[in-house]
């Protein structure tokens, strides 16, 4: 039987109806939550998230504001207009793009964001809280994929659950989530070895690699709900996963479409996060 397709975009909807009432709370006692974006170079990837983060703000009532730059922005530079966001106590998120230009070294970018401002959770003191298991940030893709699982009604305690992927954006802080939530974790990456045999165990399987279609349905357990957080662009601009929908939705119970799955999950947290920010700011 066919797998029921998990509707990010719909959950995704909900959690932003749910926060503009959050905003107007908010707005009521004078505090405006405002996310600033920073976008450098001109990527069009980029440009398409940045300009659906700000459509996202529009719809829950946050402020944003965006400085754009040429991609010969001098790294200096950035980190300026970061101090003066970081003092600037009309700001309360503050986001920056990445990709960022090869001579922009992100790691020290990440590091200058203000933590209580860092809305991505990408500074390591946030990132240490997500570990730590006590977080006032939420990692936006994971926690989203959280939130489409627990559309599902399944409960994740005591599940295999195995992520394909082990960046720092996605695949580590989903890792932590899923244990937060009691699963089984087993973290997959490019020197697995038997990827397939290890994905078939996974009652849960989340996958974020960057490969189109790396995961066919043989890899997948019966029943298994199947979450995928790829975004790639094959030769002819189709947008696909990096799971093949066709075979894997065969077999799993439940699983995500791309698009319309992980991405609007991601911004739906990050409007939280940075409705979050301007709540812990306003009681300072
Ligand atoms: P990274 O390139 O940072 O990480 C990719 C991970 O996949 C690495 O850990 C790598 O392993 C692993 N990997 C690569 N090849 C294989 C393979 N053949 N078998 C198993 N593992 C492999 O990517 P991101 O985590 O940033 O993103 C992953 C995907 O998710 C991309 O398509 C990206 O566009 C998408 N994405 C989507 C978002 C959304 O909102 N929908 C948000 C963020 C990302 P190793 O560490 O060994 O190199």
């Amino acid at each position: 039987m066919a797998a029921t397709v998990i509707n990010g975009k719909e959950i995704a909807k909900k959690v932003k109806d749910n926060l503009k009432n959050d905003v107007q709370i908010l707005k009521d006692k004078g505090v405006k939550p405002c996310l600033v974006v920073v976008i450098v170079g001109d990527d069009p990837a980029s440009r398409v998230y940045v300009n659906n983060k700000k459509k996202a703000c529009e719809e829950v009532g946050i402020k944003s504001i965006e400085h754009a730059f040429g991609a010969e922005l001098k790294e200096e530079e950035l980190l300026q207009l970061i101090d003066k966001l970081n003092n600037d106590s009309s700001v309360n998120g503050i986001l920056v793009q990445l990709p960022l230009p090869k001579h922009i070294n992100e790691e020290k970018i990440i590091m200058a964001i203000k933590p209580e401002k860092d809305v991505d959770a990408f500074h390591p003191i946030n990132v240490g809280k997500i570990m730590t298991g006590n977080p006032d940030f939420m990692p936006c893709t994971p926690a989203g994929v959280m939130k489409l699982i627990e559309e599902t009604g399944i409960d994740i305690a005591g599940k295999e659950c195995v992520v394909v992927g082990r960046s720092n954006i996605v695949g580590k802080p989903q890792a932590m989530l899923l244990l937060a939530k009691n699963g089984t974790v087993t973290i997959c990456h490019s020197r697995t070895k038997n990827l397939e045999e290890v994905c078939k165990r996974a009652d849960i399987l989340v996958v974020a690699v960057g490969k189109p279609e790396l995961i066919k349905g043989s890899a997948i357990k019966p029943g298994a709900v199947v979450i995928d957080v790829g975004t790639n662009r094959t030769e002819a601009k189709k947008l696909v996963g990096d799971v093949e929908f066709s075979s894997a939705s065969e077999v799993a119970s439940y699983i995500t479409p791309v698009p319309g799955g992980v991405g609007p999950m991601t911004i739906a947290i990050l409007m939280e996060n940075t409705v979050k920010a301007a709540k812990l700011q306003s009681v300072k």
